[in-house]
């Protein structure tokens, strides 16, 4: 038996629905949640998610956000989240050679939180592309 799963963007909802469980990186490491999880609230940073729905794996690539487990159901609500089908992976390569090049030359004006965060992305979107 599963639980009820929304996850929340900036652009509106992402998608409400029945998983049997969800596995995303909390401060404390990986955590997978099934149904009748305690009630929690935790920070999500960047990094791969997967959620298993009768049987099949499904893999994201989540952006920064925040976790918020219930009774009712678990919802995430994150800057940006890609399904693993969805990811460009010639973009993010293209961001990742962009970010590195930033920060390898290190020029005066850079922002080097912003550059690193590019680069976290990227290669976020990269792993989550490769374990598809
Ligand atoms: P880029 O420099 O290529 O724009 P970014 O990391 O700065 O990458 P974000 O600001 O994180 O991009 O995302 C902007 C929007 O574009 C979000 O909706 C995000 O899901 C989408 N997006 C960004 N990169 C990719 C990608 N490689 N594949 C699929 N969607 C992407």
């Amino acid at each position: 038996m599963g639980f009820l799963l929304e996850i929340v963007t900036p652009r509106g909802v992402y998608f409400k629905k029945e998983v049997d469980s969800l596995t995303v990186k909390l401060t404390s490491g990986y955590r997978t949640i099934l149904k009748g999880h305690a009630p929690l609230i935790g920070s999500l940073g960047y990094a791969p998610m997967h959620t298993i729905s009768t049987g099949k794996v499904d893999n994201y690539a989540i952006h920064g956000g925040a976790i918020n487990i219930t009774k009712e159901k678990v919802t995430l609500i994150v800057n940006a989240v890609e399904h693993a089908k969805d990811i460009d992976v010639a973009r993010a390569k293209a961001a990742k050679e962009r970010a590195e090049t930033r920060l390898s030359k290190k020029e005066l004006n850079l922002d080097v939180k912003r550059a690193q965060l590019a680069l976290t992305r990227a290669l976020v979107r990269l792993e989550v592309n490769n374990s598809k």
